[in-house]
């Protein structure tokens, strides 16, 4: 009889909340993680995430070797693999780590119908976050839809634990399963690798947070963001360090939390505005500007370098990407689905609670978003957060020759586009 702890979105070893249980079940513990075919099969083959994932899972095998155990890597439909694992092994109890997107929420609960059929039982647990949707409500139990507020419950909060427990996974390193499973290669999976890679996050430079975070040409950020999507690192370790070093830093790690309670709660954000009284707001559709905007040939340094830089890197500075989205919505007036799309399909930190949360901040159509008739100056912006144009230089090397006609002009964009929001939105 054995336990079987599912990685997923969780891809480490050390304070892994799940994984600290199921090895403390009683039963050996094989480690899993499955390439869900339903998600890999919209993605192109050289997937830099898909590199990523795969590499790290790497890793996790090789320490698995010093405990005398491996990682069973398998690829398949979900419901698929769990009916041929549960005839292959005795398999008693399983452990994984909550998912809050509703196509894992929908996904889990049909694998744990199918393992209770089969008389195993499954246990979940809170990992990602440090306080998950119900923990943090307003007085009458209702979700937070106003950043501020939230924030300050949640800070209240994490004041009566703080520091956080963190989970030592070390201690049980007797408890996995034997076992010597081959490792697939990344093309056994269907996948080449993506030249594309995640950078390492630095938190060498977070003091100054504060100052430097608007800055694109200062590389001051934490870089965090795809290891928090994966899970290489743990949240509670991070948000201990940031309370002790940097607040306006922890708000930010506080704002991920936000946006995922958001999705929790009003899942219909993923395609609709969160504010359905913008629903009628005549976006204008047009896809050669969308071509434009996704080429990086606007006109516009500030976009034109963001998106090169996200073309380039599957990274794309957060003060750019407000800049680059606002464009987007209120310049072209196109539909912020278009450009979450877009971002979803390059960036390598792609989280759907930030993606959708922030488009539609950037759009005025979500919860707490900028207003309506803020439209951003893409030429102001530049000289106030790259007054020296080391960023765009880096991401437009033809820039010092001449930088190309604007696509639209700024004072006929901006008035159009509060307009267009002044019509469409419903009173
Ligand atoms: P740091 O500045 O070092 O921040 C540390 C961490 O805080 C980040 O890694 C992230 O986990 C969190 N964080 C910071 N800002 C935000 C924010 N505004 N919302 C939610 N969490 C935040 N972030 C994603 O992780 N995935 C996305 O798909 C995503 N899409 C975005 C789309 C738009 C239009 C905009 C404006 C922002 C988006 N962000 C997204 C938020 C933010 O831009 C990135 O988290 C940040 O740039 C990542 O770099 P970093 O790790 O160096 O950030």
């Amino acid at each position: 009889p054995i336990t079987v702890f599912w990685f997923r979105r969780d891809l480490r070893l050390e304070d892994n909340v799940g994984l600290y249980q199921a090895l403390q079940s009683g039963y050996p513990v094989l480690p899993l993680f499955i390439f869900d075919e339903a998600i890999l099969e919209h993605l192109p083959k050289d997937d830099a995430r898909v590199t990523f994932i795969y590499e790290s899972l790497s890793k996790i095998n090789e320490k698995l070797a010093e405990f005398g155990s491996s990682l069973l890597v398998k690829k398949g439909k979900t419901q698929d693999v769990w009916h041929q694992l549960i005839t292959e092994f005795e398999v008693k109890e399983v452990f994984f780590n909550k998912d809050y997107e509703p196509y894992a929420i929908n996904r889990d609960q049909q694998i744990t119908e199918l393992l209770a059929q089969n008389g195993v039982k499954v246990q979940a647990f809170k990992d990602q976050v440090i306080f998950e949707e119900a923990e943090i409500t307003k007085a009458d139990g209702l979700p937070y839809t106003v950043y501020t507020p939230y924030k300050n419950k949640w800070l209240e909060k994490y004041k009566m634990i703080a520091p956080v427990a963190e989970h030592d996974t070390t201690v049980f390193s007797k408890n996995w399963l034997a076992s010597s499973f081959v490792f697939p290669s990344l093309s056994a999976i269907g996948f080449e690798t993506s030249t594309i890679k995640v950078k390492p996050h630095n938190l060498t430079k977070i003091a100054n947070y504060h100052e430097t975070r608007d800055f694109p040409a200062l590389d001051t950020t934490s870089y965090l963001s795809p290891h928090l999507r994966f899970g290489t690192v743990s949240v509670r370790k991070l948000v201990n360090w940031a309370a002790r070093k940097n607040d306006v830093f922890l708000s930010e790690l506080i704002w991920r939390e936000f946006f995922m309670q958001i999705l929790y709660h009003f899942p219909k954000v993923v395609q609709h505005n969160f504010k359905s009284a913008y629903d009628g707001i005549q976006w204008r559709n047009d896809q050669a500007d969308f071509q434009r905007w996704c080429s990086g040939n606007t006109g516009y340094p500030m976009v034109d370098a963001g998106i090169r830089e996200l073309n380039a890197t599957g990274y794309m500075h957060n003060r750019v990407r407000m800049v680059v989205a606002s464009f987007l919505c209120k310049h072209l007036l196109l539909p912020w689905q278009w450009g979450e799309a877009y971002f979803a399909q390059k960036l390598l930190d792609y989280d759907l609670s930030a993606n959708v949360g922030n488009w539609q901040w950037a759009a005025g159509t979500g919860c707490d978003a900028a207003p309506y008739f803020r439209v951003f100056n893409p030429d102001i912006q530049l000289q106030k957060f790259d007054a020296k144009g080391h960023y765009i230089r880096k991401w437009i090397p033809e820039f010092d020759l001449g930088y190309g006609v604007p696509m639209v002009e700024h004072a006929m964009a901006r008035d159009r586009a509060i307009a267009t929001y002044k019509a469409g939105i419903l009173k």
